[in-house]
């Protein structure tokens, strides 16, 4: 979800590279569960995102829908999202007010309270000051915090799947409404639908990344 704030007000003001500390302790959110229940609008899922769910679940993108995602377009490409309820917050979320999937949550969760800037095909860190509740929060380095093993490769895909959703984005004006529709459903079929195989998730979505960018020079060229 993109927020378009001055940094100032809602961070301290650094950007931070992940071998980097920042004060993001919180004793393991020790009897606190405010962000899974206040999660604000929606939390956009990505393609690693359900890679670990229908790999820890063993299901599949079908079966994961209504149950514990749903659909929603977000600036024009629709993308699946963390079914939320209204009072109880997330449906991952057990009566202990612990995250049930804890191991293989998605991304947006472990970033949190970090935000991502995007700039020259790249990202750094930044620390939101005002969104983790709980006081004197000690020093981690960004990395642990994350906890996603081969960090670097989960980078690269992460910026790639920010830019082609951007570049997306800035090509919905020169698409028709069929065209529009057209690339949604290869986009949510390549990347969500098709199941990624045990294995390397990189070099699945590497293959498909490089296949969409073709694609959506076909789809602009068709119109
Ligand atoms: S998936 Fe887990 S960490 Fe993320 S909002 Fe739901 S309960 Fe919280
Ligand atoms: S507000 Fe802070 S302590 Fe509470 S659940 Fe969220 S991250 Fe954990």
């Amino acid at each position: 979800m993109e927020r378009y704030v001055k940094m100032e007000e809602i961070s301290d003001g650094k950007r931070y590279h992940s071998n980097e500390m920042a004060k993001l302790g919180c004793n393991d959110c020790e009897g606190c569960s405010e962000c899974c229940h206040n999660v604000g609008e929606s939390i956009i899922l990505d393609p690693w995102d359900i890679y670990m769910l229908e790999t820890n679940l063993s299901c599949g993108f079908e079966e994961l829908l209504g149950k514990y995602l749903e659909l929603k377009v977000y600036q024009g490409i629709i993308l699946p999202h963390l079914l939320l309820d209204e009072k109880e917050g997330c449906h991952f979320l057990n009566k202990e007010g612990r995250c049930q999937i804890h191991s293989f949550r998605p991304g947006f969760c472990r970033l949190f309270p970090l935000g991502r800037i995007y700039e020259n095909n790249s990202f750094s860190y930044f620390l939101q000051t005002k969104e983790c509740k709980k006081e004197r929060r000690t020093k981690v380095k960004i990395s642990k915090w994350l906890g996603i093993p081969k960090l670097v490769s989960y980078e690269k895909y992460i910026c790639q799947w920010h830019y082609l959703l951007k570049e997306i984005q800035e090509r919905i004006g020169q698409m028709d409404e069929q065209a529009l529709k057209k690339w949604n459903m290869y986009l949510l079929q390549s990347f969500f639908v098709v199941p990624y195989e045990a294995g390397d998730f990189y070099e699945q979505f590497e293959k498909r990344y490089k296949e969409a960018k073709i694609q959506i020079e076909k789809i602009v060229e068709s119109v």
